[in-house]
């Protein structure tokens, strides 16, 4: 498998380059030369492999000869061994539950694929890989959950103050072991930047053998295409399936089109945003112009800069055209969203997380003005407990949380407060044993 950056498409490298440099060193992502269609007899017969048995089958058709079976093998089967169930909500509206991980959310199946991956490519290396990792709130959680004790793999966190829910706080701080926190006094897209100057800083990298584990990071784009595949094995392949996704750094809904390019007839995506609605604008206009994020309480989306946009143009030459012909967008605001995450719990008794909410007020739209024959698969992105205090408020009801979430309470914090200059967060990384 070959890869070339989003910026310079001579620049050309192999998978495992692409995975433990993450960024192209002219700032741009990495993409695929070729996104290969899948075999129609996979696609066909969805139904009888099991989930393992699609990523396997769906990573092989990406990387080729890259990575031998059994070691591809090994990779699929250890980082996705929990379930995708494809939930009836109503008649025309499903979710596609992705929290079923020891974070409770979708970002486990990213972050412990590329956990899986990165340590497979460094097997054999002695120096050890440090990850950094901006969180806006779930990627932390999953990435602390998927790394925790990789054998030659350490994970420094960075995260807003203030800005993340107390269970996320906790899900980020509370591990030790080879994961480190950081709480910044500023926004993720400020996390988020130091991150990204971190990666192109000389000093840090003659210390460190750094790498990200942030959406940026192919490896954890390419897991997020098993589970639409995973989601079409239990619909109804004779609708018009549409997929409507809650995006933040566009990440997932990236994820999707690369698996509608692999073959898998998706017929339409949908983006569902809330007041960070950069996307859904330029949808609408052809203008894209990147903001400060706003925050709201579906946290994990508030994003004003969508680091995979530029994935998403390339995927389209560009063309806001075609662009807008494959995604419709939608934006919320809070008011919005606790009206219709109550009003789906009294309606339907199924209970979502504001991010999910956020999804079934643009499946609502959107259906409003399409044919009764289509069909809208909302991706349920966490579990309603780690937005506990929002969900419990709007309905009125207390929610029970899963055990790998209530334990998280007793532990101890741990985290370095810095604040957002990059200089004081260079000073903290220079000084680390
Ligand atoms: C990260 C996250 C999102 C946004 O996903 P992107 O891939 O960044 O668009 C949505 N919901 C939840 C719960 C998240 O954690």
């Amino acid at each position: 498998m070959q890869l070339y950056s989003t910026n310079d498409r001579s620049n050309i490298v192999n998978l495992k380059q692409a995975v433990l440099k993450s960024l192209a060193e002219d700032k741009g992502l990495y993409m695929p030369t070729s996104i290969p269609q899948l075999p129609q007899a996979f696609l066909d017969n969805l139904q009888s492999f099991s989930f393992e048995e699609i990523a396997f089958q769906v990573s092989k058709n990406l990387f080729g000869s890259t990575i031998p079976n059994w070691g591809l093998w090994q990779i699929c089967e250890t980082a996705i061994n929990f379930p995708a169930p494809v939930v009836k909500v109503t008649e025309s509206i499903s979710s596609l539950e992705l929290w079923h991980g020891p974070s409770l959310a979708f970002k486990d199946f990213g972050a412990r694929y590329m956990a899986h991956l990165m340590s497979y490519f460094t097997r054999n290396e002695d120096q050890k890989l440090t990850i950094l990792v901006a969180t806006s709130g779930d990627t932390g959680g999953a990435v602390a959950a998927g790394f925790l004790d990789a054998p030659g793999i350490e994970v420094v966190i960075l995260y807003p103050s203030g800005r993340v829910s107390p269970l996320q706080e906790q899900q980020l701080t509370t591990l030790g072991g080879n994961i480190s926190a950081c709480e910044i006094q500023g926004s993720f897209d400020d996390c988020q930047s130091m991150v990204k100057t971190a990666f192109l800083d000389s000093q840090l990298n003659a210390k460190y053998h750094l790498s990200s584990a942030n959406s940026i990071n192919i490896a954890r784009l390419i897991p997020q295409s098993f589970y639409y595949f995973e989601a079409m094995k239990q619909l109804d392949q004779s609708q018009q399936n549409v997929f409507c996704v809650p995006s933040g750094n566009f990440g997932n809904l990236t994820a999707g089109l690369l698996a509608q390019r692999m073959g898998l007839p998706i017929s339409q995506f949908i983006a569902a945003t809330n007041l960070n609605r950069v996307v859904p604008d330029y949808l609408q206009s052809g203008t894209y112009q990147p903001k400060a994020s706003i925050p709201t309480i579906s946290n994990a989306m508030d994003v004003g800069s969508p680091s995979n946009f530029v994935r998403i143009q390339e995927l389209f030459d560009k063309s806001h055209s075609k662009m807008s012909q494959a995604i419709k967008g939608y934006a919320y605001d809070d008011a919005a969203t606790t009206g219709e995450l109550l009003s789906l719990y009294q309606d339907t008794g199924y209970l979502a997380d504001p991010h999910g909410a956020v999804g079934f007020l643009a499946a609502k739209e959107y259906l409003q003005s399409h044919s009764r024959s289509t069909h809208v698969t909302v991706l349920e992105t966490a579990h309603p407990a780690k937005f506990l205090d929002t969900v419990q408020e709007c309905i009125g009801e207390q929610i029970a949380v899963p055990d790998r979430l209530s334990v998280l309470s007793s532990r101890q914090k741990v985290a370095t407060p810095l604040s957002n200059e990059y200089s004081e967060f260079k000073t903290y990384m220079l000084q680390r044993d």
